[in-house]
């Protein structure tokens, strides 16, 4: 049975209802699954109150509503007849009823929970409240995934307090509880942080400054309790307080950028061969090899336009482009001397042969750009200065310009979808000197 209300068809409807009810016996108004609802909660004397005007559909979904004194009843196909009201309600009315991210309630309100809490279960989420934290949205996810694994609003999390928020840094999203706080990020997973090792967290910069996400929960024992991040650990112990240790890159995954120059200022490296008349350290030379010959196999031969640069000729580089372009547009197209991945010996320019695209944008759209862009991590490789993230490297989008990091760190950041070594090791943003 439909539930319009066209006027004829609602006499239609009646009579045949009435017929009905005297065929079969069952009550004559109990006529739509709203009105079933809304006596099953006590009708007029329930938490609802009394009826405010009539049934009224063509709600998303085939949808169907009705207003009362102290609420709503939402009915469709797909969820059945369902109770709004309170702080709960106002809350999902806050948030655009049906048509916003929480959609129609699937569960009516269930109360009795810790601290005299309720909650109301939605198509993309749910809705808590508890006097202490009010009325709080959750939705479906890896935040909401991992309070439910410490026991919702009865573990140390307790009830939520705010909304998910998103935007952070890498696409990140989080969430505050009462007792602490869950980060969520691509590639790196939800983790809660609470106490103290939260608030040291929070004074360091959270997600934005060198410890970045945390990439563990905190784990407590004889010696205090430790959380892993993604540039240090931090661990409490009751007679100290919070200790931070942040990690140091090894040598071949040393970051080297506007504000991280080399040490000595010309360190030149010592172990350094010939790779197409360029000069590489031995374990990048020989990530090199095995990354020119698998490009080699598939087609795509390509050639060495860069390898290590010395502390004088990037000086001599670097002025010339002053000379030609300003300081200002030199600094984002060449390093100072001290300051280029170059004179690391473990950084790499490739060109195609024929220079197509050499040293430009467009060498991303040719077949050796293309096969270093897919590939360069497997042999150890990163495009150290991606697109759309000169705001952390300091440089231009470089798709020729590849960095030896170790084939373990290459490809841990491309499985995690980390761009930059700098948000790898949790270092900040280098945008300028
Ligand atoms: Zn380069």
């Amino acid at each position: 049975m439909k539930y319009i209300r066209v006027p004829a068809l609602s006499t239609v409807l009646t009579v045949l209802c009435l017929l009905a009810g005297l065929l079969v016996g069952t009550p004559v108004w109990a006529a739509s699954p709203i009105q079933d609802k809304y006596q099953a909660l006590g009708g007029p004397a329930g938490n609802l109150g009394a009826v405010i005007g009539g049934e009224k559909c063509g709600l998303a979904g085939g949808g169907c509503y009705q207003d009362y004194q102290r609420g709503q009843i939402h009915w469709t196909p797909a969820t059945g007849a369902r109770a709004t009201w309170g702080a709960v309600g106002a809350l999902w009315q806050q948030q655009g009823w049906e048509q916003g991210r929480l959609g129609y309630a699937v569960t009516d309100e269930v109360c009795g929970l810790v601290g005299s809490g309720c909650y109301q279960s939605f198509q993309g989420g749910q809705i808590y409240w508890s006097p202490a934290s009010g009325a709080q949205q959750t939705l479906w996810g890896a935040i909401r995934n991992r309070w439910a694994a410490g026991g919702f609003e009865s573990g140390p999390l307790g009830y939520p307090v705010a909304a998910e928020g998103c935007g952070l840094r890498a696409g990140g999203c989080y969430q505050a509880f009462q007792g602490g706080q869950v980060h969520w990020a691509p590639g790196i997973g939800a983790y809660a942080t609470g106490g103290s090792i939260d608030y040291v967290w929070g004074t360091l910069g959270w997600e934005n400054g060198r410890l970045g996400y945390p990439l563990t929960e905190e784990v407590c024992g004889a010696a205090g309790c430790t959380q892993n991040f993604q540039g240090g650990t931090l661990t409490w112990h009751p007679s100290t307080g919070v200790t931070v240790t942040y990690y140091q890159p090894g040598e071949y995954q040393r970051v080297i950028n506007k504000r991280n120059p080399l040490s000595p200022i010309d360190y030149a490296p010592s172990d350094m061969v010939n790779v197409g008349g360029h000069p590489l350290r031995y374990q990048a030379a020989l990530g090199f090899w095995q990354f020119a010959d698998a490009a080699n196999a598939s087609g795509v031969p390509m050639t060495v336009i860069s390898g290590f640069r010395s502390y004088a000729t990037q000086a001599t580089l670097y002025n010339s482009y002053v000379a030609m372009y300003g300081q200002e547009r030199a600094d984002t197209i060449s390093a100072r001397p001290g300051f280029s991945e170059h004179q690391s010996g473990l950084a790499v320019d490739i060109g195609n042969p024929g220079g197509a695209c050499g040293l430009q944008d467009c060498f991303a759209q040719t077949a050796a750009g293309k096969f270093a862009a897919n590939r360069a991590h497997e042999f150890g490789f990163i495009i150290r200065y991606p697109a759309g993230i000169s705001y952390w490297t300091g440089y231009a989008y470089e798709p020729w310009h590849l960095r030896y990091v170790g084939k373990d760190i290459a490809m841990d950041m491309h499985r995690r979808g980390i761009a930059t070594l700098e948000q790898y090791y949790g270092y900040p943003p280098a945008p300028s000197y």
